[in-house]
């Protein structure tokens, strides 16, 4: 395909699916004045370029802000971004703090410096939104930053937890809406070389890698490769959340659950769809009675 038509495709699917998140969670509207979040990297050069489109030619009036924290990092080109931004025309803030000096003098040497950082840096942008007068704070985070999330959540937290797309933040002051949810990485790496957007390395504070990360973003990424349509069934699943079938008490009343004595075409199918006949346990640990009694092998189709 032509590159000119591949590149209308790609903004017209940005546009589209960015819309599409802030339709979904209403995350803009009529009036706001949205910060956003801006860091010299390609996916919050791509969240400010689409969210400019979509300002002009949406149906509601809203501000953008653009908003960048300088953290005096060594290395730091303080000029490229309010160069850019100049260009662009849009209005914009720079938050010079050196929480760089902060964490190094407090955090060990050798240790990993990115947990203060960016509990500094969240109070920092907290504070500026209340100043600037913002209703709503954007970030850049999308598709797969949000199933990194999840799968570490799982891996290493013992929850099954991602990262919202809208929410309240924890000094109960901000809404803080991510409208590139539901775009894949892949989208706003290309879109990112078709603007050029003058990119700052993300490795001037010396920290290490998020090597955890680093692996689960390679392993969605080889999955996305072999086995087409994966990484996104992955993605819908958190759009359908079936909680009858997951183990949270709290989230759906197993203890009180009874039959209806009613037969339902929607209803559970309970040995249905098993892969293989599971065996119940033979005895009772804890001399739990339910737990002793279950000693017949289940088949399927029961
Ligand atoms: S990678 Fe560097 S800038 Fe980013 S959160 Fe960690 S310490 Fe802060």
């Amino acid at each position: 395909m032509n590159i000119e038509l591949e590149n209308h495709k790609l903004e017209k699917r940005l546009c589209r699916e960015v819309g599409r998140a802030i339709v979904d969670h209403n995350m803009i509207e009529e009036g706001d004045r949205v910060m956003v979040c801006v860091s010299g990297g390609k996916d919050s050069y791509g969240m400010l370029d689409i969210l400019l489109k979509l300002q002009a030619r949406a149906p509601v009036n809203f501000e953008l802000i653009a908003v960048n924290l300088d953290q005096k990092q060594p290395g730091f080109p303080e000029h490229v971004l309010p160069e850019y931004l100049g260009k662009l025309g849009v209005k914009f803030h720079i938050e010079n703090q050196d929480t760089y000096s902060i964490v190094k003098r407090v955090i060990p040497e050798g240790k990993t410096l990115c947990s203060l950082c960016s509990r500094l840096r969240r109070g920092i942008l907290y504070r500026v939104a209340g100043e600037l007068g913002a209703t709503k704070i954007a970030l850049g985070h999308h598709r797969d930053d949000i199933l990194q999330t999840l799968l570490l959540n799982m891996f290493f937290g013992g929850k099954l937890k991602g990262m919202p797309p809208k929410l309240v933040s924890d000094d109960g002051k901000n809404v803080v809406i991510r409208p590139m949810a539901y775009v894949p990485e892949k989208d706003l790496a290309r879109w990112a070389e078709v603007r050029q957007f003058p990119i700052i390395p993300c490795t001037l504070c010396g920290s290490q890698e998020n090597l955890q990360r680093k692996q689960v973003g390679n392993l969605l990424r080889e999955w996305d490769a072999k086995f087409p349509g994966r990484v996104e069934n992955m993605f819908n699943a958190l759009q359908n959340v079936v909680p009858s079938h997951l183990m949270d008490r709290s989230l759906f009343p197993f203890e009180t659950l009874q039959a209806t004595g009613e037969a339902s075409e929607d209803g559970d199918k309970a040995f249905d769809e098993e892969p293989c006949a599971p065996t119940a346990p033979t005895a009772a640990p804890d001399g739990n009675p339910f737990l002793a009694r279950a000693v017949i092998p289940i088949t399927a189709g029961g």
